[in-house]
């Protein structure tokens, strides 16, 4: 349910150009996996101050809400979400100093890793590439070919619900591990992120770059919605290698689909439901455990009505 408090205050900043509101969202538009049912509301701050300014007044009013970047690790639910979306995608500003590059949550991975390569500075090339914004892959310590934003990060600005005040973790206090931060064990929200690189060659960082995003095209299924890979690795095992031994490589339920690209994609084949995608999960996962033993995880991240 939608606080009246809440959205008086969202009407004033959307009023003042700072905040854009679609109710009654269909949020299958708005996330990778184009699975989902209606937000009753869907926001998008267009500046860090109403972010900062929307949270605090869900959390002075109680309201329900959920913050996501560009919704590239989620399956939403078929019923929705009862309560506000806040998406941060659209808080996109970025600047370089020296070999530092400090950026918005809402920042492309992509587009930093560009821009990190017009300064000349390298560490970034591993996520070109992958579809997230910087909060979102702060918050997963997102990975790809060798790096991950661990390597990277060094300190990050946040608003933490349980005081209302922004403040920021360096270093070791974002507890980064694999798939993992401190921010999973909480409600803080990522508001901007200062990375530390090394200065290297453009054309060789652009090589690098380009290398991953072959790699990623010939390997991973990009012509169908997905929410990347479903699963997170199990120590000592490749997931997807234990799906597609398991004979699990096309099966399907309703419109969602193990890959036949890469096993350890789930992909809407179109119509896919979140229904058919949490079946298909619980069938790879208690197949796996069957036949080898082993625990997976979702790497997915559900969002629940
Ligand atoms: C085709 C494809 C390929 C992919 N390849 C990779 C890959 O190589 N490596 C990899 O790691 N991932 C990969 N992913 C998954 C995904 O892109 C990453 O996990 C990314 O970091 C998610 O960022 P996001 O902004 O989309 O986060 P969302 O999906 O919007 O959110 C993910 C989680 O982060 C939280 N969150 C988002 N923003 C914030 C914020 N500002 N503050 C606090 N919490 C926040 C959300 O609440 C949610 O729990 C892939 C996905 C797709 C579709």
């Amino acid at each position: 349910m939608l606080k009246e408090q809440f959205m008086s205050r969202a009407a004033a900043l959307k009023d003042s150009g700072r905040l854009e509101i679609i109710r009654d969202a269909d949020l299958s538009r708005f996330c990778t996996f184009r699975i989902g049912g209606p937000a009753e509301a869907a926001m998008w701050p267009l500046d860090a101050d109403a972010l900062a300014s929307l949270l605090s007044s869900a959390d002075e009013e109680g309201q329900r809400y959920t913050v996501c970047g560009a919704a590239s690790n989620i399956l939403f639910s078929d019923d929705g979400f009862c309560g506000a979306v806040i998406f941060t995608a659209r808080l996109k500003g970025i600047s370089v100093s020296g070999t530092s590059i400090a950026a918005e949550c809402g920042v492309p991975l992509s587009s930093l890793a560009v821009e990190a390569r017009k300064a000349g500075l390298s560490g970034l090339e591993f996520a070109y590439g992958i579809p997230g914004t910087l909060g979102g892959a702060v918050y997963m310590n997102a990975g790809a070919y060798g790096g991950e934003m661990k390597d990277v990060v060094v300190s990050s600005d946040h608003y933490d619900p349980d005081t209302g005040v922004i403040s920021s973790y360096h270093g070791e206090e974002h507890r980064f591990g694999y798939r993992e931060s401190v921010y999973m064990s909480g409600r803080k929200t990522v508001l901007r992120a200062v990375m530390s690189l090394t200065s290297g060659d453009p054309d060789g960082i652009q090589a690098k770059m380009d290398a991953n995003m072959t790699a990623r095209r010939e390997k991973q299924p990009l012509e169908y919605p997905s929410a990347g890979s479903a699963f997170k690795r199990a120590p000592g095992h490749y997931t997807a290698a234990m799906i597609d031994e398991a004979g699990l490589k096309g099966f399907s339920v309703g419109g969602a689909q193990v890959s036949e690209k890469h096993a350890g994609f789930i992909i809407n084949r179109g119509g896919a439901t979140a229904e058919d995608v949490r079946r298909l999960i619980d069938t790879i996962r208690s197949e796996i455990s069957r036949r080898f033993g082993v625990v997976i995880e979702p790497e997915i991240r559900y969002v629940g009505p």
